[in-house]
Formats: structure tokens, sequence, C-alpha cells
């Protein structure tokens, strides 16, 4: 899909920085957004320019994609976080979602043989025999990468999306296990299953055997978290903080990972 370059050039727009300009061009009013910072915004991470991030914006190269279908007002909202996604996963792909129109360019990534598409979604919803726990691993038969399809909503949405998406029927149900979820808010601190997207990311990146690319996720979350915050509160962001600090050993793994593996694809 010509978006495979590991050293894509870190100024230009990503999938979901393009939904969200052309989501705006198509707005006949301005989008005020509700309880985030006021005032001009960095064009590359949404927060005041005193607290960007976009120096940090980690890039990690991946086997796996990501492919977001965001409902219509997620990417101009400030806090969305399929945006850091996008920033961290090279091949990561975002569309808008419509139930009377689907995007040409979506049906082409789901048919490209490249891929094995896995819809992420409680298996609860969905018949036992489409419903998979595990992500095929990298030397599996078929040697396709794992694109992880993300519904980018409110759950009320994402059910909507999930049933009214005929175009993904064909694909397996990634359902996340109990066991890796209390893993993850364990190792996060987290006291309720109620994950962002970015999480829900970095979970599918865990299982897809990248967990050096899903702490960097995680960390690269938790910074952003902070900085939106000490803006939206008048406050300097602290950048000895336990945030960065985890963000830049998240890193330091990862290059390590990286030179002493050769990198494929
Ligand atoms: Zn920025």
């Amino acid at each position: 899909m010509g978006e495979s370059a590991p050293t894509a050039a870190p100024a230009a727009p990503h999938a979901v920085a393009r939904l969200r300009a052309e989501r705006l061009a198509r707005s006949a009013k301005p989008f005020l957004a509700r309880g985030g910072p006021k005032g001009e915004r960095c064009a590359g991470c949404r927060l005041v320019p005193s607290h960007c991030i976009c120096a940090l914006r980690p890039q990690v190269p991946t086997r796996a994609g990501m492919c977001l279908l965001m409902a219509d007002i997620e990417p101009l909202k400030p806090s969305n976080t399929g945006w850091l996604i996008a920033d961290v996963v090279a091949d990561t792909f975002a569309f808008g979602w419509a139930r009377t129109e689907v995007h040409p360019g979506l049906l082409a990534l789901l048919a490209d043989p490249e891929w094995q598409p896995y819809v992420v979604f409680p298996g609860e919803f969905v018949p036992p025999e489409r419903v998979v726990t595990q992500v095929a691993p990298e030397d599996a038969p078929n040697g396709k990468r794992p694109l992880f399809i993300l519904l980018d909503a409110t759950w009320p949405e994402a059910r909507k999306m999930f049933r009214k998406s005929p175009y993904l029927d064909r694909f397996p149900v990634l359902s996340l296990a109990p066991e890796q979820v209390s893993r993850y808010r364990l190792r996060r601190s987290r006291r309720d299953d109620h994950f962002c997207t970015s999480e829900v990311a970095s979970l599918c990146l865990e299982l897809a055997g990248e967990g050096a690319a899903a702490r960097v996720l995680d960390a690269y979350l938790d910074v952003f978290t902070h900085h939106y915050l000490q803006a939206k509160h008048q406050l300097p962001p602290d950048l000895e903080g336990a945030a960065h600090a985890h963000l830049r050993a998240a890193m330091a793994q990862d290059g390590r990972n990286h030179a002493s593996a050769p990198t494929s694809g």
C-alpha cells in the first residue's frame, strides 16, 4: 500500500492526521473541542505548542499493521489515541466509518494478500467458531502480516459498526483473553477493563510477539496523557517525570532488540 518504508519522514502527516484534515474540511462550522486545552495547537501532535511532543515521537519497526475504523467525530477529538498508534506504527491505516458507504481503499486493504486481518472485538458477541485469542506466528505457513482492525469509537458506536460492516464478516474476531487483560492491568496499574484504542493496539502488538513495540506505545500514551493534562491545567510538563523515564527506557529496550536481530520486511 506504499506505506511500508520503515524510515518514513517524520513530518509527513500520517493516516489519522489526514483523516482529521479531511473531516475538518467537511465540517460546516468549526469543531469546538470540549474539555481540551484552548488556543493554538501543534499540527503534529494536537497539543498546545508549549507542550508539543513531536520531538519525542517514537517510530518502531513492526511486522503488524493497524487499521483504524473511526467513528465520524473520533478524528476530531483532541484526546483521540488512534493518532498515537499512527505515530508509532508506520503501517497504520485509518478510514472514517459510515453505515451506508465503505471507502474503496479499505476494501483494497482488506483484499491485499500481504495482510491477515483480525477484527478486534469481544468474543462474547460473536459465534464461537469465528473467535480467536491468538495471532498466527511469523513462521506460520501463509506468512501473512497481521492487520489489526480496531473500531475507534464509543462502545455503542463500535457495536453498531461491527454489526453493520458486512465486509468484515469473513475475518476472524480477535478477542482479548481475560488472562492477558489482567496481566496488562497489573503492569499498567489499571483498575478497570475500559481500555482506550491505543491500549488495545498495545495488547494486539503483544499477541503478535512485538512486546517491545507494545511497551513503547504504552509509554508514549503516558507521555501524551501527561502533556495533555498539564496543558489543561496550565502547568509545564515534567520532562524528568515517570512518564518520560518510562518512554526513554522502552525506546532503549526496543533499540537493543532491533540491534540484535536482523529487521525483516
Ligand atoms: Zn507537536
